[in-house]
């Protein structure tokens, strides 16, 4: 009984100014029975996209995430966004994004201390894995991110009863597909998002019950014309898309393709 959902990362782009515009477009052209849609701006746009989004019939259904928290709930951290700040402004947060592996040294130990904050504020988290190529060229793809999974839901430190009541959803996101333009084959990310639940299965006591219905998306320059190739892999979930998410015209053509899973799945009736 697994959800379709496509989640949009607009990462370090659009302003306060254009971002409600942006959302409300999307929000018009992707509505479509079944998909999940989540919107992702920048913080400082948290609340001109909530705000446009509840201002029109259309934005009705399409959810506000954050594209980070901080593992601390307050203190001196400055520049930083904790997790009881995001009340009202959002209601999913991205968490684990390999950018911020990157760019901000972002440990699974820390990733999980995310999670915990996301959790207690009732925000819905998306955390990201993925492997470097070099990692999956050496075939240590599904023990790279078995071990990502292993650091940050057990640094996460609560119930798995707790991540699932939360709605966890686990996006695979292969480091070296995103922003690059290539993308993994639909049937290794499958192979992956299979490989993901196994691992969470393994996880320990009441990981196996979270693991079943655990929805796995794929990200990694996901455009409407390479969102079938995963989209109709029954394993995956759904996508987050970052530069295309941008783009009114693809983000309409890979809900759509969303949509034809989601019908898929409640003819089959597994959704
Ligand atoms: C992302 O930001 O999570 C992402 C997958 O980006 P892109 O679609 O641009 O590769």
């Amino acid at each position: 009984m697994r959800p379709v959902i496509i989640a949009a990362n607009w990462k370090m782009h659009t302003t306060p100014a254009d971002a409600g515009e942006l959302a409300t477009t999307l929000a018009a052209r992707t509505a479509i029975e079944g998909v999940e849609r989540v919107i992702c701006p920048p913080f400082v746009c948290l609340a001109a996209v909530r705000d446009a989004l509840a201002a029109t019939p259309a934005g009705a259904g399409v959810g506000v995430g954050a594209q980070n928290v901080h593992h601390e709930l307050s203190g001196a951290y400055t520049g930083e966004i904790g997790a009881p700040m995001l009340v009202g402004l959002a209601t999913w947060v991205i968490v684990g994004h390999s950018e911020r592996r990157r760019d901000a040294g972002e440990t699974d130990e820390l990733i999980g201390r995310k999670l915990g904050r996301a959790l207690e504020a009732g925000l819905r988290p998306i955390l990201c894995v993925g492997e470097q190529l070099a990692e999956r060229e050496a075939g240590r793809a599904e023990a790279v991110v078995a071990s990502q999974l292993r650091g940050s839901l057990a640094g996460f430190g609560g119930e798995p009863g707790a991540l699932a009541e939360a709605g966890l959803v686990i996006a695979y996101e292969p480091v070296w597909a995103i922003g690059t333009g290539r993308t993994a084959r639909g049937v290794d990310a499958a192979a992956m998002a299979e490989a993901i639940r196994s691992a969470t299965g393994e996880l320990g006591q009441g990981f196996a019950a979270l693991a079943d219905d655990l929805p796995v998306l794929y990200g990694g320059s996901v455009t409407a014309a390479s969102a079938g190739e995963f989209l109709a892999e029954p394993a995956i979930d759904g996508a987050l898309v970052g530069g295309a998410s941008l783009k009114v015209e693809e983000m309409a053509g890979i809900v759509a393709r969303a949509g034809l899973t989601a019908a898929g799945r409640r003819a089959a009736g597994v959704a």
